[in-house]
């Protein structure tokens, strides 16, 4: 069977809710959480190539009880995010309210994909920037943002470490909007998503691996005031970046 007929029997079995909600559930379970438990198991399946990869020294690594913590909390807010979706989405079927996003037969052109893809990155920087950028003000920091900086060496799953409010605001939402706001096909979002999981498990891994995509959200939870946003778009625009400071990390690790 081909991918368009394959997809097109999906479209004609099931309802449009159906095929979002268990979608948007074996993308997070295969590209946050299955790629999060390879992270967290290469300090004890391969510890010297780990400990090679690392960007933070072993004595900051969280310890197992710290982890089994970080775990739960992160299996509560997938469980929270699923909830709230199948409930809108249920919602939605009863009251038969269309979807945001194009259930078309037809895949999308690799124009409008790569074009709805860049895009969303965009504004999931802009957003997440700003969303972040509050939670850091004097007052929300204690409310809803301390916990996430519990790890100053994060490890994956420490993305989901956060209180309920931080996982919506900061975490679902610009991921779910962009592509929504643009009317994009389903399976542009189930591609933006997959693209944004493993970004963000990747980002709190603490590996260098990825052209050292991790480097710079973990300079933000060892020094919280630079790299709010995602892509450094919104960073760079601010001068929150904090290029001084990556240098001297580099320098620091070329000297050891
Ligand atoms: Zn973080
Ligand atoms: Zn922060």
């Amino acid at each position: 069977m081909s991918l368009t007929a394959a997809w097109n029997h999906l479209l004609v079995t099931y309802s449009t809710q159906k095929i979002q909600f268990y979608s948007a559930a074996l993308i997070q379970t295969i590209c946050f959480w299955g790629l999060s438990a390879i992270y967290i198991s290469l300090p004890y399946l391969a510890p010297e190539f780990s400990a090679r990869h690392k960007l933070q020294k072993e004595e900051k690594q969280p310890t197992k009880q710290e982890l089994w913590e970080c775990f739960k909390v992160a299996a509560r807010n997938t469980a929270f995010i699923w909830l709230l979706q199948a409930a809108h989405l249920y919602r939605s079927y009863k009251r038969g309210i269309p979807s945001p996003f194009r259930f078309e037969a037809e895949f999308p052109s690799a124009a409008e994909l790569i074009c709805h893809i860049c895009i969303a990155t965009i504004i999931r920087d802009i957003m997440f920037y700003y969303a972040h950028r509050l939670l850091h003000t004097k007052t929300l920091y204690p409310i809803f943002h301390k916990k996430h900086h519990r790890f100053t060496a994060p490890v994956a799953i420490a993305a989901q470490y956060t209180t309920f409010t931080e996982h919506l605001v900061a975490n679902a939402i610009p991921i779910i909007l962009p592509c929504a706001i643009m009317r994009s096909h389903i399976i542009t979002w189930m591609l933006f998503l997959a693209k944004e999981l493993v970004s963000t498990a990747t980002t709190h891994s603490g590996y260098d691996f990825m052209n050292g995509w991790a480097r710079f959200h973990d300079l933000h939870h060892e020094n919280f005031n630079v790299a709010f946003g995602t892509v450094g778009l919104m960073d760079w625009i601010h001068q929150t970046d904090g290029k001084v400071l990556q240098q001297k990390k580099r320098e620091q690790e070329k000297s050891q």
